[in-house]
């Protein structure tokens, strides 16, 4: 049994004090750890409070990104060390925003969800297509040749640690969401590639995510899916009602 994973993107928004007035509204939710993993990715300003206030309960504090590198001559950027060492679980790699903006590549993806495993952070590795690339009918080459090097000279404990989220560029941040046969349909996909990769017992242990576009009103149904696993959120997260509603969803 594959636990679901409700992580919420709150990309570049909420101040702290925005942050904090969030938490305030979520912690006195009952979440079944059982039966979800509910995640918060939030800018790294917000890390610090966050980690501290959620300390003993049943959410886990993520981040957006982070460097390959332990430490070194890399002004701006956070390491993975760091980020364990303030008690982050999680850690987004590759989402198509970071892809599209910061010039990430497959082989960057692959370093980062690396060093993030060495950390023992959990990473959530994005994946997905543009719209061009959907109607060419490319959809699942570029996704599964995508997942491939991602996970690249992973071992089969660490794939199975790893989770995807596949992301159509197209659903991001539009309304627009993949119906949940066509979502699953490239969720399959993804995990026949990690079949051929890594193997069956890797493959039906990863958890694999859809985002684009999850909101209180279609995650029932994304969730109902064979090879679904939960949601990679980013609007419907920066609210405390609609992210608690799916995690709601999900157990
Ligand atoms: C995301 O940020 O990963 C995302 C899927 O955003 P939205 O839910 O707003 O489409």
């Amino acid at each position: 049994m594959r636990k679901p994973v409700i992580a919420g993107n709150w990309k570049m928004f909420k101040t702290v004090g925005e942050a904090n007035s969030f938490w305030e509204a979520v912690s006195g939710a009952t979440v079944d750890t059982e039966k979800v993993e509910a995640v918060i990715c939030a800018p790294y300003l917000q890390l610090p409070s966050l980690v501290q206030s959620a300390s003993g309960s049943a959410f886990h504090i993520g981040a957006q990104n982070m460097h390959e590198e332990q430490e070194g001559a890399f002004t701006g950027e956070i390491s993975g060390a760091m980020l364990k060492d303030l008690g982050v679980t999680h850690v987004i790699i590759g989402h198509s925003e970071r892809r599209q903006y910061f010039n990430e590549t497959d082989d960057s993806v692959n370093a980062k969800t690396k060093a993030a495993l060495e950390q023992g952070l959990t990473p959530i590795v994005c994946v997905g297509e543009s719209l061009e690339q959907r109607e060419a009918g490319d959809t699942e080459t570029i996704v599964s040749n995508q997942v491939a090097a991602a996970f690249e000279g992973l071992t089969e404990e660490q794939v199975e640690k790893t989770i995807v989220a596949y992301e159509p560029i197209w659903a991001i941040g539009t309304g627009k969401t993949a119906t949940a046969d066509d979502a699953n349909q490239v969720c399959q996909a993804i995990r026949e590639t990690l079949l051929d990769l890594h193997g069956e017992e890797a493959a039906n242990a990863t958890r694999i995510l859809y985002g684009g576009s999850v909101k209180p009103a279609n995650i029932d149904e994304l969730l109902t899916k064979e090879d679904i696993d939960g949601a990679l959120v980013g609007g419907a997260s920066l609210e405390a009602e609609s992210y608690l509603q799916l995690v709601e969803a999900a157990q």
